[in-house]
């Protein structure tokens, strides 16, 4: 099972068939802080794949630093985590030089 490390945590990635939330309604993606596990729908795109990861991934990060201010505003997470995934898109050299340079010693 894959791990996703946030800070201290490491959460296990999982997808799921059926995702929703006490609603009834569907969810894309869901991160839970008490078990460690963000969970996928199946069979989403790719791309919106990767911006609802990202999406939990803000939320984990948010948690930890204590800001449930930010954490529970939906629309701040979204738009955090869709700049994040089309800055990482627009700009792979970039982004794999950020992370081969945090990887050196
Ligand atoms: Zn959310």
């Amino acid at each position: 099972m894959e791990k996703i490390r946030i800070g201290p945590f490491d959460y296990t990635y999982r997808e799921e068939k059926d995702l929703s939330n006490e609603e009834g309604e569907e969810l894309y993606g869901e991160i839970r802080y008490k078990e460690n596990i963000i969970s996928m729908l199946e069979g989403l795109p790719p791309p919106r794949r990767a911006h609802t990861l990202m999406h939990e991934i803000v939320h984990g990060m948010l948690s930890n630093m204590a800001r449930e201010d930010l954490n529970s505003d939906e629309p701040f997470v979204d738009a955090l985590a869709l700049n994040v995934v089309q800055f990482m898109r627009d700009n792979p050299d970039i982004t794999m030089k950020i992370l081969s340079d945090i990887n050196t010693q």
